[in-house]
């Protein structure tokens, strides 16, 4: 059997391959069949260029419906998919391209000129554009090439694709997933998430991500279900689309936008069946503001790169506020102490995670991939958190954000929740900065609701009746927002270094 995963989607289209797959925000339709002859016609290209069978094919282009013909093209041919922030400048490009030596680097037009001396100097034999208006060297070639293509013979565990880790704390490193990862995933999703025929995705996420590429798009395409696909988030545009849609899926700061928007309300999600969130925590307070407003409770999922999806609310169950729901079917995840052993309910610890999702390894980096396994094949994620009695997870932070101030450990996330029930505040970071005495001293960021009035010294004290005096931050400072990613994640490294000397 073919483990190609494109072999997998093709053999769950729908019967009617004249039926709509894709409909653009500028009212283009792709059907089954487009989506298959498109991506032959691309994986011909590919084939033809006698790239060795482990190519990586580095891909830095505007969201487009051709962007994803493209991925599965990459899929076709055998080859491993490396997608690449949009947002990412010529040194971090230059580093990629460096680090995982791509024979071919596709971007968009306007970006050729630098986009292509940095990957001819990294080695790459073949640099072609693509932008977001069906233009660019990579189509008017495709256009020359046949649009049937047997797809290529691929094990489980050969690579699908090298995804870059978002690097909100150190460097960022190449997790190498494999055909059997990503399938295996995708297949889990399906069932616990109950798909429907009938479904259709509203996709607003953008596609060289895990969460916009692998959850969101293989969960249309292995249930064979359109996508109403928009080149970004756009919180009126979401609310336009929505009643075509069934199923949306965002990051938390997609939901405070959703809610921002005043006519946003129930009968705009009267057809609606599912919304998920995840890649960064959703507020108690945005769950439930939306349940008020929409009736629909989010469900909360959790993964990252390297896992792919590890735990989610359930679908028929409750959906718990402030937790991650429970572990996937076939996902063997744990809550352990510093000494491996497994925790108590209730006890914090670092979550570790076994299952056919789990990656192969960092790409070039062999030392770095054996430290982060467990001697019984645990991958360390780096987060932190505890279950509760009914096995939902609760994260707490990740293992690189714990402050040790005067040798405690401070959970950030901890202290987070018991600032942003204050009245009057919307919501907060906390990080470590260092401090002579304490070796780091927490420090609390915060954004004040509107029109609330809050002092440094007047949250100190309401702090210190509610937590222990090592918890309490040193300093309070208020600033307008969080700075965010593009994956909604607070960046705490900008936030220590603006704060550090304050
Ligand atoms: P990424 O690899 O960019 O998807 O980032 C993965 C990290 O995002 C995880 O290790 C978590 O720290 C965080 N994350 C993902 N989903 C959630 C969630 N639902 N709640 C809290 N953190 C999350």
């Amino acid at each position: 059997m073919n483990a190609n995963l494109y072999a997998l989607f093709a053999s769950h289209f729908p019967a009617d391959r004249q039926a709509c797959c894709l409909e653009t925000h500028d009212g283009k339709y792709y059907s089954w069949n487009d989506l298959d002859r498109a991506s032959a016609k691309i994986a011909n290209l590919l084939a033809g260029l006698q790239l060795p069978p482990d190519a990586r094919i580095a891909v830095q282009v505007e969201k487009s419906a051709e962007a994803l013909i493209l991925y599965l093209a990459t899929l076709r041919a055998g080859y491993t998919y490396l997608p690449l922030n949009t947002a990412y400048r010529a040194a971090e490009v230059a580093y990629f391209i460096e680090d995982a030596a791509p024979a071919v680097v596709v971007c968009s037009p306007q970006n050729f000129g630098w986009v292509s001396q940095i990957a001819f100097s990294g080695g790459a034999k073949h640099v072609f554009t693509l932008g977001d208006d069906r233009t660019g060297s990579l189509l008017s070639r495709a256009a020359l090439q046949s649009n049937s293509f047997d797809t290529v013979l691929r094990d489980a565990d050969e690579l699908a694709a090298i995804l870059y880790t978002s690097g909100t704390t150190g460097r960022s490193k190449g997790a190498m997933l494999t055909h059997g990862n990503l399938a295996s995933n995708a297949r889990v999703l399906q069932q616990y998430w109950q798909w429907r025929d009938d479904d259709v995705l509203l996709h607003a996420l953008p596609l060289f991500h895990i969460h916009g590429l692998f959850v969101a798009a293989h969960g249309a395409l292995l249930n064979g279900s359109k996508m109403i696909f928009l080149p970004r988030f756009d919180a009126a545009e979401v609310v336009g689309h929505l009643p075509r849609a069934t199923v949306f899926m965002g990051v938390p700061t997609y939901y405070v936008r959703l809610l921002a928007e005043r006519d946003f309300d129930a009968p705009h999600c009267a057809g609606m069946r599912l919304f998920i969130s995840g890649s960064a925590p959703l507020l108690t307070d945005t769950f439930t503001a939306f349940a008020e407003r929409t009736g629909f409770t989010i469900l909360e999922r959790y993964g990252m790169t390297e896992t792919a999806m590890l735990t989610s609310n359930p679908y028929a169950g409750e959906r718990r506020a402030g937790t991650v729901g429970l572990p996937l079917p076939g996902v063997s995840v744990r809550v352990v102490k510093a000494d491996g052993t497994a925790c108590a309910t209730g006890e914090i610890g670092d979550i570790q995670v076994r299952g056919p999702n789990v990656f192969k390894g960092y790409w070039n980096m062999p030392d770095k991939t054996a430290e982060e396994f467990t001697s019984d094949g645990y991958f360390r994620t780096g987060d932190v958190g505890r279950f509760d009695q009914d096995g939902y997870l609760a994260i707490v932070g990740r293992s690189k954000d714990l402050i040790i101030t005067g040798g405690y450990n401070v959970y950030p996330k901890e202290i987070e929740s018991v600032i942003d029930a204050l009245d009057g505040v919307l919501e907060s970071a906390v990080v470590g900065v260092p401090h002579p005495d304490f070796g780091e001293a927490v420090t609390a960021v915060v954004v004040v609701r509107d029109g609330a009035a809050l002092h440094e010294a007047g949250l100190i004290d309401s702090l210190k009746q509610k937590i222990a005096n090592y918890k309490v931050p040193k300093r309070v400072h208020f600033v307008d927002e969080l700075p965010r990613n593009t994956m909604g994640k607070v960046q705490k490294n900008l936030l220590r270094a603006r704060f550090r000397d304050a």
